[in-house]
């Protein structure tokens, strides 16, 4: 039974949900379980008054420097360096700089990175965050390298895995999903959505209610990283 609040279909077929399923960043960010989206209603749900704040939901309209695009993703609440978890069990597949925010003292490039993680019925891009020590870099300079199966890192579902890196203004984690066995980030930049492309707000709702009586309760969900 749908509700006149649950999240207004797009083009894109919605993510299926996630048996126990975790919330993927840890943090004390005062909007730490918002999912930003559109209802069947017509009503944003948003963080604050501020209406920019809508352009953290899937397919938002972007006026890209290089022309219109929707968004891939939602953006989740967080702050700079707050953990990132995997939300079910699985393997890396890709870690890939997306953007680059500067040089580091060593005097390589410092990337903001996009993490591909194959969670079996979907893979999740994790996005704007750097690995922990001992992910293997799959960056190249046309960032189309994957890991080989045997180099894959294996996750368990809540295992932090990368923290949240700010690449310019705002500190997030963008979020998106694919279609099982997806190995590519997507642009979705026509009408048309990218065929591996997937919704996440349902799944991402679930997730937060999941999360939300544990928080409520003071329990272990807000700091717990095993
Ligand atoms: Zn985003």
């Amino acid at each position: 039974m749908t509700q006149p609040t649950d999240p207004r279909p797009t083009a894109c077929p919605f993510a299926p949900a996630v048996s126990g399923g975790v919330w993927p960043v840890i943090t004390d960010h005062p909007h730490r379980l918002l999912v930003t989206y559109l209802d069947r209603a017509g009503t944003y749900h948003y963080a604050g008054n501020d209406p920019r704040e809508r352009a953290r939901r899937f397919a938002a309209y972007r006026k890209g420097k290089n022309g219109p695009r929707y968004h891939c993703g939602i953006d989740l609440y967080g702050r700079d360096g707050d953990p990132v978890r995997a939300i079910a069990d699985g393997v890396i597949v890709r870690n890939f700089g997306a953007f680059r925010r500067g040089v580091r003292p060593d005097g390589t490039p410092w990337l903001v990175r996009r993490i591909l993680v194959d969670h079996g019925a979907i893979v999740v891009g994790y996005g704007e965050v750097m690995p922990i020590d001992g992910v293997p870099d799959t960056h190249t300079a046309r960032g189309r390298a994957i890991l080989a199966p045997e180099a894959r890192t294996v996750v368990r579902a809540g295992e932090v895995f990368a923290a949240i890196r700010k690449q310019r203004v705002s500190s997030m984690l963008h979020l998106e999903v694919y279609r099982a066995g997806t190995t590519q980030g997507a642009q979705w930049l026509t009408r048309r959505p990218p065929v591996q492309l997937l919704d996440p707000s349902l799944l991402l709702l679930e997730l937060a209610r999941d999360a939300l009586p544990l928080a409520a309760r003071g329990g272990p969900d807000s700091t717990r990283d095993g």
